[in-house]
């Protein structure tokens, strides 16, 4: 099997809400005081520059962008900055105007020259998503794609050459749950979708909740212990959502597809009263290591290459090897 390496550069930090202006410059100084070199994909979270939790659809009018018209905007076009400054690919979550008056929560891929390879829309949404007129991905499925990875197809395109694809997928957040959280748990919706296309490579912006978030628990403080570790029971429970990739004991999937690669590249902060969780993390399954019953970080076939704190801001940066077509 045919491999590539890629450097990925995962930005966690804490967006202010509707500040887009300030929020660029924040994520600039975070890559620029990271020792950033030649990354290949710049992930950055759900939303990443706008802000979440917005109070209702006029609220959120002022940061919304257009595929349409993407000058009109600002955080696809501090996407395609970062792809040209850096020379990388870049995924960015941002709110979606489409057709006059609908909201998609989405995620769009940018090559290095700056060009739009993909927009994803989120497909299971939150209660947040649903508080700021958000609608629904009416693409089910979560289909992947295949995505060159290679500058030179996209800067000097060789036509003699045959460029290796990498299966590639997306999900926002909440896709990671069972829908609506009423699906029946070991549905395991993208995960096994993901399996099923043979995704090697699985893309998720994210603004994950902290499990301590007031709006969620009865607790009315929060403290945050040890805030330069990530939240073991996050990263567990986003490695438990891939269960199809694990190789455990009581899955029936077969376990021939080699290495999958997850990153969940999540934020910080606290809006209103949702706490995010951080914790981003790049997350490699190799299906040939072994057979469990573990379903955590334990299983001899997940190794998590790295997460940041569950209240750090930062850049994760790992180089991960990725299996071709
Ligand atoms: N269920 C997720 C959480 O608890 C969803 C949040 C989201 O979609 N942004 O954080």
């Amino acid at each position: 099997m045919n491999t590539i390496k890629l450097r990925i550069a995962c930005v966690q930090y804490n967006p202010r809400i509707g500040q887009i202006d300030s929020n660029i410059s924040h994520v600039k100084r975070l890559l620029l005081s990271s020792n950033l070199t030649k990354p290949d994909i710049i992930i950055l979270p759900e939303l990443a520059v706008t802000g979440y939790n917005f109070k209702d659809k006029d609220h959120i009018q002022t940061s919304l962008d257009s595929l349409q018209n993407i000058q009109s905007g600002k955080s696809i076009k501090f996407g395609q900055e970062l792809s040209k400054l850096y020379n990388c690919f870049t995924i960015i979550g941002y709110p979606e105007k489409f057709q006059g008056s609908t909201i998609y929560n989405s995620a769009v891929l940018i090559s290095p020259i700056g060009t739009i390879l993909h927009n994803y829309r989120k497909t299971f949404l939150y209660e947040t998503d649903e508080k700021w007129g958000c609608s629904e991905n009416p693409q089910r499925g979560f289909k992947s794609i295949d995505v060159v990875f290679d500058r030179e197809f996209y800067t000097n395109p060789d036509p003699q050459k045959n460029y290796s694809k990498v299966r590639t997928n997306f999900g926002i957040c909440m896709d990671l749950n069972p829908y609506k959280f009423e699906a029946p748990f070991n549905e395991f919706e993208f995960s096994l979708a993901s399996y099923i296309q043979g995704a090697k490579l699985i893309l998720c912006p994210m603004a994950w909740l902290s499990p301590l978030s007031p709006s969620i628990t009865k607790v009315s403080k929060y403290e945050l212990e040890n805030e330069n570790e990530a939240d073991d029971s996050t990263v567990n429970y986003w490695i438990l959502r891939f269960f199809p990739f694990l190789s455990h004991r009581n899955s029936i999937l077969p376990k021939s597809f080699g290495k999958v690669n997850v990153v969940c590249c999540n934020r910080i902060g606290l809006e209103d009263d949702v706490l995010f969780g951080g914790s981003s993390s790049v997350i490699e399954f190799d299906s040939t290591k072994g057979l469990d019953e573990k379903i955590n970080s334990e299983n001899p076939s997940v190794n998590v290459l790295g997460s940041l704190g569950k209240n750090t801001e930062g850049v994760l940066i790992r180089d991960i090897e990725v299996e071709l077509d």
